[in-house]
């Protein structure tokens, strides 16, 4: 496999300041080095985006939707490469890397359709005088940060709504997990984006370049996917331009299972709400809120399940859970993990770090207490903290106890008593009886400290568009 690792400003391919290694988390061995912006770099990306704007906001939105319906079309025929690579730099197991890669496709297919459909308005004023005119118009360049966990997808779900929108774009990877990022750009160039709309950069110094571009006024909207921490960081930096913010943040999803519940669906449904990714999601269930009346019988065939899952290197046939994106992610889950033991949780599964190289952590089940520690951080693995309740507001309470508000799992054999349930959740998402449901038809995104602004659905393209009214003398 060819691997490009240079930056794309202006519709080509450039060096830049320097080169820092991409590590296979399995193995610990340096895949590639790619090419950092320096300050000129940053500038000339941003100067690129904004000379490209205006002819990008007035071609056809037919046009723009084309360009994505190609994109759509070469990265599901390369799905099976780009998967590899996904699982090379970030650690997941093959299968969770196709499934990302198809998924991430899907939001370039489902924005090629939104392109041509952005809605208007036209009304009479109350009063007769005039006419009311709304039309929706691109907000300009807009920045779009990525975190590691989902290479593929986070990109995509971003590029896809800003360029059907008419938005041009500077896009910037995690560091541990560029490669993706830049295959994803070449196959923006290779369905004809045309120069400037799309550059991609790697700032040598994160913080300090992207504060940069934040306060040039050049730059008008940044959406951003990756911690609380470093949204409420951005939010703050996006004031002094009053810049437009999409912030997808950080979850510590409750997966609450209530005592009518079918207890085999509720461990397949937990299964893919804890696992997809090897629990490396913003929507992995976090906080397993069982019932007391079913909690063993939960826990045993939860623990079975998790232990019978083969861990190996992503990229070994039948392996279903990979390794962390480094042994720094991978420390960070294990001290979470032996926290939680010291206050009194108890291990079912997993809860060591096991011997050899690369960045593993084992499926883990821990049965804790209400106040265990565990229970307010994300954990971002494959650890699965099961508590006790014993009626419904006490499990709904529990679940609302945290400053996070993404996604809610609900698990019970009464439709009418999951729904109530459902919009009692504070999450911007609530899943029902299913252990997934994020699809580029739907809004994601989430409340309190989880976010700003959804992407996907019909609200994604409004995150890159900007609503005009226009007063007409009649
Ligand atoms: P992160 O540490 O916040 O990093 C995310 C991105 O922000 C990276 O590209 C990182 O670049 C960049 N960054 C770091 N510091 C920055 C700064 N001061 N200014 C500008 N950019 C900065 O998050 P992560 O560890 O990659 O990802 C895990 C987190 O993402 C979890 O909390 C997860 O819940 C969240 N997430 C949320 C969603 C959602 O849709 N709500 C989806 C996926 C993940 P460098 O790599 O160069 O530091």
């Amino acid at each position: 496999m060819q691997i490009k690792t240079d930056l794309y400003i202006d519709g080509a391919w450039v060096k830049g300041d320097g080169a820092l290694p991409v590590y296979n988390p399995s193995t610990g061995e340096v895949i590639a080095e790619f090419q950092t912006a320096g300050e000129a770099q940053c500038d000339a990306a941003l100067t690129a985006a904004h000379n490209a704007f205006p002819s990008w906001a007035k071609t056809a939105p037919r046009v723009r939707s084309e360009i994505l319906r190609k994109a759509f079309e070469i990265m599901t025929a390369e799905a099976d490469e780009i998967a590899k690579l996904v699982s090379m730099e970030n650690g997941k197991v093959l299968s969770d890397a196709k499934g990302e890669v198809l998924y991430a496709a899907e939001f370039f297919r489902w924005f090629a359709e939104e392109a041509v459909r952005t809605p208007g308005d036209f009304r009479h004023s109350p009063s007769g005088d005039k006419r009311i005119l709304v039309t929706h118009q691109p907000i300009g360049v807009s920045l779009l940060i990525t975190p590691w966990n989902f290479p593929a997808a986070m990109a995509t779900r971003k590029l896809g709504p800003a360029l059907a929108a008419g938005c041009t774009v500077i896009l910037k990877a995690a560091s541990e997990t560029p490669l993706t990022a830049i295959y994803i750009v070449d196959i923006l160039h290779r369905a004809g984006v045309p120069k400037g709309v799309v550059n991609f950069i790697m700032p040598s110094k994160t913080g300090a370049m992207i504060s940069m571009i934040m306060h040039d006024p050049r730059l008008r909207n940044i959406s951003f996917t990756g911690s609380t921490e470093v949204g409420r960081t951005l939010i703050k930096e996006s004031a002094d331009l009053v810049l437009r913010t999409s912030m997808e943040l950080g979850g510590n999803a409750p997966f609450v299972v209530l005592d009518d519940a079918d207890i085999d669906e509720a461990v397949k449904g937990a299964m893919i709400a804890k696992m997809r990714n090897g629990g490396a999601a913003c929507t992995a269930a976090n906080r397993f809120i069982v019932a007391k009346k079913i909690a063993e019988e939960f826990t045993t065939k939860l623990a079975a399940a998790m232990s019978a899952l083969k861990v190996a290197d992503g990229l070994t046939e039948g392996a279903q859970l990979g390794a962390s994106v480094s042994i720094k992610e991978r420390n960070k889950i294990a001290e979470l993990v032996d926290a939680s033991v010291a206050a009194g949780g108890i291990l079912h599964a997993g809860g060591s770090v096991p011997a050899g190289e690369g960045a593993f952590y084992p499926a883990t089940v821990i049965t804790v207490d209400k106040k265990n520690p565990i229970l307010a951080n994300e954990v971002f693995g494959p650890v699965a903290p099961i508590v006790t309740f014993d009626t419904d507001e006490e499990a709904i309470a529990l679940a609302n106890d945290t400053e996070y508000g993404l996604i809610s799992y609900i698990y019970s054999s009464d439709l009418k008593r999951a729904l109530r349930s459902a919009e009692a959740l504070e999450s911007g998402m609530v899943a029902v009886n299913r252990g997934v449901i994020s699809d580029p038809a739907a809004p994601f995104g989430g409340v309190k400290q989880s976010g700003l602004g959804r992407e996907g659905g019909f609200a994604g393209i409004h995150e890159f568009l900007e609503t005009k009214y226009i007063g007409v003398e009649i």
